[in-house]
């Protein structure tokens, strides 16, 4: 059987990538996402095991201990990592997996992989756009929104070493360029 696809989808926080992944996900239910597990605190409008694997900083420091995690990273103060079983079983029965994380993460997953992954990062129009679209997303204080656009300077850099890169200044015409991507211009 043909080996599913690994696509890596990165970009700063607030820039959309979630909304752009999971429009994209609603049109191809046969390509799945990889949930995360997180230290991070559970938002009001989260779901444990549907938006992350909620964890103590303990229980993760033990899933790494483990080997159970394909890859990790501290942002913003929290463990963030993906699942390795899921995403192995997955890509052997010829199921295209979507992860969402991100640049440490994914370049870690890139020197691991190497052409067997696919790293896709998405902009923001400007970074005045992402503070405004942060402000009204309306989950973070105005500490956490500057720390956020801090890390998102640093990660832009990092798009360098991406495959390929998507503005979303449009919601449908990035959903477009993710499904063209992945159906199109990757083995
Ligand atoms: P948030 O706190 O906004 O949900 O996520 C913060 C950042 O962590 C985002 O850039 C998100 O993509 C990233 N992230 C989510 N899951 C993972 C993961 O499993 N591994 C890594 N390295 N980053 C992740």
């Amino acid at each position: 059987m043909k080996k599913g696809k690994l696509i890596v989808v990165s970009g700063p926080s607030g820039v959309g990538k979630d909304t752009v992944v999971s429009k994209y996900l609603e049109k191809h239910k046969e390509d799945e996402l990889s949930i995360s597990m997180t230290s991070r605190a559970i938002r009001n409008n989260e779901v444990d095991g549907v938006n992350y694997y909620f964890k103590t900083k303990e229980e993760f420091e033990e899933a790494i201990d483990n080997n159970e995690l394909l890859e990790y990273a501290m942002y913003n103060g929290n463990y963030y990592g993906t699942p390795r079983k899921e995403v192995e079983k997955r890509i052997n029965n010829g199921i295209n997996v979507i992860l969402v994380i991100e640049v440490v993460g994914a370049m870690n997953v890139k020197n691991m992989m190497k052409d067997d992954c696919t790293l896709i990062f998405i902009l923001p129009p400007s970074m005045d756009e992402l503070r405004e679209r942060l402000i009204n997303r309306g989950t973070d204080s105005m500490d956490s929104i500057d720390n956020r656009l801090d890390i998102a300077r640093r990660e832009i850099e990092v798009s360098e070493k991406y495959d390929f890169k998507i503005v979303n200044d449009d919601l449908d015409k990035a959903v477009n360029e993710l499904e063209n991507i992945i159906k199109n211009k990757i083995n």
